[in-house]
């Protein structure tokens, strides 16, 4: 079997533990409006590579990988190709890799819950979490990937939750309590908030169905703001303490 990918990293630090070999495939049938990897949409844009050669690419820094880092699947959407990724994950599942895969979450059948049952840690990428928002930012209905967060607390999968942060569409306090609450569970290990950069603009495809979302890069205000309202409500999820609450609610 083969696997249609967009690009590949050997040593990611951003997408899972430690150092990582990271595999994005090609293909994803949304349209989210400030979509980083636009050029990653079209699956006959990418390049088919044998399961061999991917393994054989991963082997070659298989030390680096296995002292505390692994692999990372993304994307595009990464559970298009399940069934593929599922033959070679069992393959490097054996050979002791840690693996993970980035995913937005909204394509559950029987390939994908057969591809999550092996392996180690889902990113799941939520937009919003206010429906409307939500359908309008992804084009999908917000319920699709609550219930595939549903499903990984089924399967008792570690996940951790991500949410790109862009000014003025899920910049508030509010908006991260919201997310905390949302997505709790004890399979959840950790919630990243990544500020929205431009560099991806240059690949947004002309004539596109759906507009792109003109936005500023997030602050590094912006950010820490966030990221101390984020870990106040971790901790009063995990504790119930009163502690004081951050500025600007
Ligand atoms: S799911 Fe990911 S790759 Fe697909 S359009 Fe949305 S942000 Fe882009």
């Amino acid at each position: 079997m083969s696997l249609i990918i967009h690009q590949l990293e050997s040593f990611g630090t951003l997408d899972g533990p430690g150092l990582r070999g990271v595999i994005f495939l090609s293909g994803c049938h949304k349209r989210c409006r400030y979509c980083h990897n636009a050029d990653s949409w079209q699956i006959s844009g990418g390049e088919t590579w044998p399961e061999n050669e991917i393994y054989n690419w991963i082997m070659r820094n298989r030390n680096y990988y296995l002292k505390n880092g692994g692999i990372t699947f993304s994307g595009g959407e990464p559970l298009l190709q399940a069934s593929a990724l599922e033959r070679l994950c069992r393959r490097l599942k054996k050979e002791g890799f840690h693996i993970a895969i980035d995913t937005a979450g909204v394509i559950m059948d029987q390939d994908v819950e057969n591809l999550l049952k092996i392996v180690d840690l889902v990113i799941l990428d939520i937009k919003h979490v206010d429906p409307d928002t939500f359908l309008w930012l992804t084009g999908e209905n917000m319920e699709i990937t609550l219930n595939f967060i549903e499903i990984l607390n089924e399967l008792k999968m570690e996940y951790w939750i991500r949410q790109v942060i862009v000014e003025g569409v899920n910049d508030t306090t509010l908006e991260i309590e919201k997310l905390e609450k949302l997505t709790y569970s004890k399979y959840r290990s950790k919630i990243e908030l990544i500020p929205h950069h431009n560099m991806g603009r240059h690949k947004w495809p002309s004539g596109c169905r759906v507009k792109r979302l003109e936005a500023v890069e997030t602050s590094e205000e912006i950010m820490e703001r966030l990221n101390q309202a984020l870990l106040f409500f971790s901790k009063k999820d995990k504790t119930n303490e009163t502690i004081s609450r951050p500025m600007e609610i």
